[in-house]
């Protein structure tokens, strides 16, 4: 169906391979599992797999359903399952399919142990507790796991851990020193860094390393921006203005007139609205652009509509592009600086742009 509604998600797959390409630049020693979770960030996980068929060292993912479809769609990489198995029906597929696993809790090497056999290789990734303290062992319990591992010798381990602020002040080094700590004499191989260790803590990158967000061409850091890296946008969202208003100075805008006009204002609305994914907490003057000029919201965000100041823009009526982020028709508006506005972060805005949003694909 052709929507004749305005409203598009442009993806470009050839921004995540940009992207992509900058991940293996910045930690040249590291392969790298593309974390396509979340349908890809809600780009798609079969554009993001078309874009890194033939360069990326890995995928990683969810659901064990998704792994299997990937092999099924040709995939020959290594396939990662982040958060492991969900229960033990999963082992068959994880040897058939020669998943890699993620192993964080005793129960699920528990399950390993029982479905797979010492003449079959399995693939795992201990994870290790350091302080985000959401999944994998620590001081206390990796000790019986070691002694379950040696029960599956046909296991290849790499070790894993997740950086709770590698964003942040309080960095990773604290987290890396709880890892050697637990790691001890190991020798193999080790998995630390997302993105935001990737880009700014280069003695994380170790043997594999798991970019997600920057593959989309966003921002991991509050104070520092995607373009600063030479990162790519790889969305945009775009719609166009299907009314105007002129406005006299007092009339309020939208549901609970939570703005105010403070003199005569020629006002926009946006065929856009949180049920296309846009945040509804987005407060007055959250940024987008119209026919490549920036302006702001107005008002709050309706269901299928919100409302932006045209005072500025007197060209833009009925069909001016709108981009409410991204590189779009509109213009260019960085979706960090849509999401800092609406007090989230890029990552939520990606993910929730609607099934409803018809995609176009390539550059705008
Ligand atoms: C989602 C995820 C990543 C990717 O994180 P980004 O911040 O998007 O780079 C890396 N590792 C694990 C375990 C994850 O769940």
């Amino acid at each position: 169906m052709t929507v004749s509604r305005p409203i598009r998600v442009h993806v470009a797959p050839a921004a995540i391979r940009d992207n992509y390409r900058l991940v293996k630049r910045l930690a040249p020693a590291a392969k790298a599992w593309a974390v396509i979770k979340a349908d890809a960030y809600g780009h798609g996980q079969w554009r993001a797999v078309a874009a890194l068929r033939d360069e990326a060292d890995g995928f990683a993912v969810l659901e064990c359903e998704n792994a299997v479809a990937l092999r099924q769609g040709g995939v020959t990489q290594p396939i990662l399952l982040l958060e492991g198995i969900f229960s033990p029906a999963d082992v068959a597929a994880v040897v058939e399919h020669r998943l890699t696993t993620v192993v964080h809790c005793h129960e699920q090497l528990d399950w390993l142990l029982r479905g797979s056999r010492h003449d079959t290789p399995l693939s795992l990734c201990l994870k290790l507790n350091t302080g985000m303290n959401r999944l994998g062992f620590t001081a206390a319990t990796l000790p019986l796991a070691r002694e379950l591992l040696r029960r599956m010798p046909q296991a290849e381990i790499t070790l894993m851990t997740h950086f709770a602020e590698a964003d942040g002040e309080s960095g990773v080094d604290w987290q890396l020193e709880r890892f050697r700590a637990l790691a001890g004499d190991w020798r193999g191989p080790c998995s630390l860094a997302n993105s935001a260790a990737i880009l700014r803590h280069p003695q994380t990158h170790a043997d594999w390393v798991r970019p997600g967000i920057m593959l989309y061409g966003a921002s991991p850091f509050a104070d520092q921006s995607a373009a600063d890296f030479g990162l790519r946008p790889a969305m945009a969202l775009d719609s166009q203005i299907i009314g105007v208003q002129e406005v006299a100075a007092g009339e309020r805008v939208g549901y609970g007139g939570v703005f105010t006009a403070p003199r005569p204002m020629r006002i926009g609305i946006v065929a856009c609205g949180y049920a296309d994914g846009y945040p509804r907490q987005a407060p007055n003057g959250t940024p987008l652009a119209v026919a490549g000029r920036r302006t702001g919201t107005l008002g709050r965000v309706s269901m299928d509509m919100l409302a932006c100041d045209l005072s500025d823009i007197p060209a833009a009526g009925i069909g001016a592009p709108v981009t409410l982020w991204g590189d779009g028709t509109g213009g260019s508006v960085p979706a960090d600086e849509v999401a800092a506005a609406a007090g989230t972060i890029a990552y939520e805005l990606f993910c929730a742009v609607a099934p409803r949003v018809p995609v176009v694909l390539g550059e705008r």
